[in-house]
């Protein structure tokens, strides 16, 4: 079979199978080779792997995938990809396409029910992800704690960046802290707005976010962590005690002082200076007072 990645294939089946593109979806399909071998090589998946796909879309990922993995199960919110997928993969047995959102997928129910004990687990997750949902899948997929080993993504360069920012820089906010809590971020590849069609108006990345066998600092509880981060950088430019004096959190200013005071963190510095681990601190000082 021909691969599906390239101009000519896509507007194939594209007029084949008279597809209706649905921006609102997020549907920018790959037609550039190169950058498929680039995702695969990042997901260095073998024959006894399963690899869960979020939006195969017309298959030019799958194809490539399924080619290195035992198993291969896409999980498309398109219900008209779902048709086109079947046929263009019959017969191809370790392709499994279901119909389904990722925003409320139970991946590692999805494994189980598909997979038997056939393969090594935990599976990898592998997607060119839509645009307008990137965030919410990521920290889903993160705060849920699916049994997966490594995301291999497509995001939107600007999306790479901020999971990559370190303290201080303008690209750092919770979504770095949820992703460098939880993993070992890499950047595979800047990806040119070319190499999609329809083009986005944006440059993308590919990025590897290796899932750490423990968190990378002890948090009591998750919850007040995540719960005071998002405090913090909900207003950017005011001071640390002002944002969490401004936040949902019963406690009074004097009191804020206090706990920023005893995790010793000046209370006059900004969110986006403090460390992951400072926030620990901080939020296990502040579970403590509970
Ligand atoms: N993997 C294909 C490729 O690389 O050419 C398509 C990628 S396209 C950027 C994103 C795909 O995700 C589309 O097929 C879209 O329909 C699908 N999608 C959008 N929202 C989704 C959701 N909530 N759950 C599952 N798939 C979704």
């Amino acid at each position: 079979m021909k691969r599906i990645a390239t101009p000519g294939m896509t507007r194939e089946i594209i007029n084949k199978y008279k597809i209706r593109i649905h921006k609102s979806l997020g549907q920018n399909f790959l037609i550039e080779p190169k950058f498929i071998d680039k995702i695969i090589e990042a997901s260095d998946l073998q024959k006894n792997q399963v690899v869960v796909e979020i939006g195969p879309g017309i298959g030019a990922l799958t194809q490539a995938l399924a080619e290195k993995a035992g198993l291969v199960i896409a999980v498309e919110i398109d219900r008209n990809l779902i048709d086109v997928l079947k046929e263009i993969f019959k017969g191809k047995d370790n392709i499994n396409v279901v119909y389904g959102d990722a925003l409320k997928m139970d991946f590692d129910q999805l494994v189980t029910d598909k997979t038997g004990n056939n393969y090594n687990l935990p599976y990898k997750i592998v997607a060119n992800l839509p645009y307008y949902i990137t965030t919410p899948i990521v920290m889903r997929l993160l705060e849920e704690r699916f049994n997966f080993s490594a995301l291999i993504l497509m995001v939107q360069k600007e999306v790479a960046l901020r999971m990559l920012a370190v303290p201080g820089t303008k690209d750092y906010g919770a979504l770095s802290i949820g992703v460098q809590y939880f993993c070992h971020p890499t950047l595979i590849k800047v990806v040119p707005p070319t190499v999609f069609y329809p083009r986005p108006e944006v440059e993308s990345a590919i990025i590897k976010l290796e899932k750490r066998e423990h968190p990378a600092v002890e948090v009591f509880d998750e919850r007040v962590f995540f719960s005071l981060v998002k405090a913090a950088f909900g207003q950017r430019r005011k001071t640390l005690l002002n944002s969490l004096n401004n936040s949902g959190f019963a406690l009074r200013k004097e009191e804020w002082h206090q706990v920023l005071i005893d995790s010793g963190i000046e209370p006059k510095r900004r969110g986006e200076t403090l460390s992951l681990r400072e926030y620990a601190v901080l939020a296990n000082n502040l579970a403590h007072r509970k």
